[in-house]
């Protein structure tokens, strides 16, 4: 929001971009597009996010965030929209040091190269820190006018923002799942176990409680009855669906190969049984049924929690 505000004192046309994927969505960009009265255009970056988050060239932060390419990712996007847009060139709210592995000045300078649009990058809150751009140097610009903030501190950005009148503005973390880390634990589960993943198995990672049960196969429980749709949504045909035959209790989805499905269909009905109203009953009729099968039965006793425990992916 600053970057947009900086740029527009010098009578520049901004036009905000933002991206979606299933680890974070556009509300932020769109309440910030909002208030600074500017369009936006919001671009689903899934499939070339899902790839860059399967296999970073420059590896993860703290969690699974490959920050460093989805940055050069985005910026690469919103070139390849220049001539469309009529645009001369890209500018983000980027600060210098402000993330220590993804913000230095290595990073940035990398970030601008990997985008395939050098020179062309502008970071108009650090831009006097940083080598002088293409616009600077053609003049549409005035490098003068770009500050020279750098460092973790949101001091000055707090002070800017009071300055040009904006009073809501988004926290500094937060809104990308692949910096969470329960999220991350479990994607990293995923990305250790299955070859072919994509978005299914990750909108699943977002819903109920996971358990391993092999190498191969896990059990998904709902923990409410939003969860319990969800998880009703998110099944393949091959997955198994699991419910208790009588009593309130969750749905769970029993997921893996099939030629050892049927060896935990009893311990995944079990496991299931525990998470329902009948977890006190000494044995418990599940059913379970392919999405659009027939329905099978299955009497277990519910599982313990010490059972449980060790299963659980958190
Ligand atoms: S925090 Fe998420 S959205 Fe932001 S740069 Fe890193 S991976 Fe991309």
């Amino acid at each position: 929001m600053l970057a947009v505000k900086i740029l527009q004192e010098q009578g520049i046309e901004v036009i905000g971009i933002t991206y979606t994927t299933p680890f974070f969505g556009s509300s932020k960009a769109e309440e910030a597009a909002k208030q600074l009265g500017i369009d936006l255009k919001i671009i689903d970056l899934t499939e070339a996010h899902l790839d860059v988050v399967k296999l970073p060239k420059h590896g993860y932060g703290r969690f699974v965030n490959p920050c460093i390419d989805c940055h050069a990712l985005m910026i690469r996007k919103a070139g390849d929209l220049l001539e469309e847009l009529s645009a001369h060139f890209i500018s983000t709210g980027e600060v210098l040091g402000q993330r220590p592995k993804s913000q230095n000045y290595r990073a940035l300078r990398l970030v601008e190269e990997e985008s395939g649009y050098p020179g062309l990058v502008v970071r108009p809150l650090s831009g006097k820190l940083l080598p002088p751009t293409i616009p600077e140097k053609e003049g549409w610009i005035d490098r003068e006018k770009l500050l020279d903030i750098s460092g973790r501190s949101r001091k000055r950005q707090m002070a800017l923002a009071e300055y040009y009148g904006i009073k809501e503005y988004p926290s500094p973390a937060g809104g990308c799942l692949l910096t969470e880390q329960v999220f991350a634990i479990r994607l990293k589960d995923v990305m250790n176990t299955q070859e072919n993943w994509g978005v299914n198995e990750v909108e699943l990672l977002k819903v109920g409680r996971h358990l391993r049960l092999s190498p191969k196969t896990k059990l998904i429980v709902g923990r409410n009855q939003e969860e319990n749709k969800r998880l009703e949504m998110l099944a393949k045909p091959e997955d198994l669906l699991i419910r208790a035959a009588a009593f309130k209790g969750p749905t769970a989805i029993l997921r893996g190969p099939a030629e050892e499905r049927e060896d935990f269909i009893k311990q995944a009905a079990a496991i299931t049984a525990r998470y329902g109203k009948g977890k006190e009953e000494e044995e418990l009729e599940m059913k379970y049924y392919h999405p659009s099968g027939p329905v099978q039965k299955i009497i277990v006793k519910p599982a313990r929690d010490e059972e449980i425990k060790p299963l659980l992916i958190n």
